[in-house]
């Protein structure tokens, strides 16, 4: 081989060794080796005693000497003996090697089928770890970046005021009023991250009951009633006499996003309607506005954390973080529920909740 090539080979058995290493320090790697670990002891060890067993059942094959001696001497019994006891003896052996072999190819089998099996289980016990941990990271970073926006508002808010020397007192109170509202924001953004938080821990019980449809509506509609008069929205309550099964507070605060999203999203001057119907063993609760309605893309996309349809379009100065709709969805599906939207452009979009039906 001439020197360029030997090179390259060594460029590449280096190159291939590192990933092997990089591989085999992966948790993945390790886990497996782990059930390798356990299959193989497994294995060897029946293996051993089998082979023990059988090989010692096979040395019993040979004749006691006793059984061959008549009492006389020079008998032909006396002269076959040995020879019939070196040819069971030879066959014993090649018995012994045989099962032998065998034993080793089963186990050759075992520590190769083993490898790909331990590595397919590992993967599959750790998958559902990896997504939660990546999903964790992205929420971090998502997060991260929302609580940065105000703040660097607030920063250059200040930092341009510090630099004024002649501040007026009506300048400074303006300077005040900004950062009051930056905070504002500031602190809904993590009050909505920490009920998030809360709900997706797993083991949260929710005080379940049979809650009235219109408690829920009306708590709601007290909550969202000082911004739908600020834009002299009309909400249009027709919640029946019916029951679901929940936590009043927590379907309240689900509702209140739907409610908060269509005056938000709405032109002034425009009505926002809740109905509710009973489908079987469900309560259909869905709050329809006359906004500007939400595009096929966005709407299998509203749902996800920190989604924000189009800003130049439906969120126009309208503040959000996008998490208003992750948050309802979280909610409704604890419940056993199902979370939906049905939208026409210029026209409206109508949010419902299926919630499991009381009684
Ligand atoms: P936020 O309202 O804080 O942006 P949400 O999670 O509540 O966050 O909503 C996600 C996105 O869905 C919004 O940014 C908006 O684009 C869209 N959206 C939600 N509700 C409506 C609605 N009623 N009409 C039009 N668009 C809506």
């Amino acid at each position: 081989m001439n020197r360029p090539r030997a090179a390259t080979a060594a460029r590449y058995i280096k190159s291939g060794w590192r990933h092997v290493r990089h591989f085999l320090g992966t948790p993945t790697a390790r886990l497996a080796a782990s059930y390798l670990l356990v299959v193989m002891v497994m294995s060897l060890s029946f293996s051993v005693v089998s082979y023990n067993t059988s090989s010692r059942e096979l040395g019993r094959q040979i004749p006691p000497s006793s059984l061959f001696s008549t009492g006389r001497r020079g008998s032909a019994n006396d002269l076959t003996a040995p020879r019939i006891n070196d040819f069971l003896q030879d066959r014993i052996d090649e018995g012994r090697h045989t099962l032998l072999a065998r034993f080793i190819l089963v186990n050759l089998l075992v520590l190769a089928s083993g490898a790909v099996l331990s590595y397919y289980l590992a993967r599959r016990t750790l998958q559902p770890i990896e997504d939660s941990m990546e999903a964790q990271a992205q929420f971090i970073s998502d997060a991260s970046h929302e609580l940065r926006t105000p703040l660097t508002a607030i920063q250059t808010t200040n930092e341009v005021a510090l630099r004024d020397k002649k501040m007026s007192l009506n300048g400074a109170k303006t300077v005040i009023r900004q950062n009051v509202e930056e905070v504002a924001k500031l602190k809904a953004l993590t009050d909505g991250l920490l009920t998030l938080a809360r709900h997706e821990a797993d083991g949260e019980e929710l005080p379940y009951e049979p809650v009235s449809v219109q408690d829920i509506a009306s708590d709601a509609m007290n909550r969202v009633m000082p911004a739908a008069l600020e834009k002299h929205i009309a909400i249009d309550d027709q919640t029946p006499q019916l029951m679901v099964f929940g936590d009043r507070q927590a379907l309240a605060q689900a509702l209140v996003i739907l409610l908060d999203n269509a005056i938000k999203y709405s032109p002034e001057r425009t009505t926002v309607y809740v109905t509710g119907n009973k489908r079987s063993k469900q309560v259909v609760l869905s709050v329809r506005d006359e906004g500007p309605g939400i595009r096929p893309y966005d709407m299998r996309k509203i749902f996800d954390r920190f989604y924000r349809a189009d800003q130049s379009r439906s969120a126009q100065h309208v503040t959000g973080h996008g998490i208003g709709l992750a948050l309802a969805k979280k909610i409704v599906e604890q419940h056993g529920g199902e979370i939906s939207v049905a939208s026409s452009i210029g026209k409206g979009s109508t949010f419902s909740l299926k919630l499991p039906v009381a009684g």
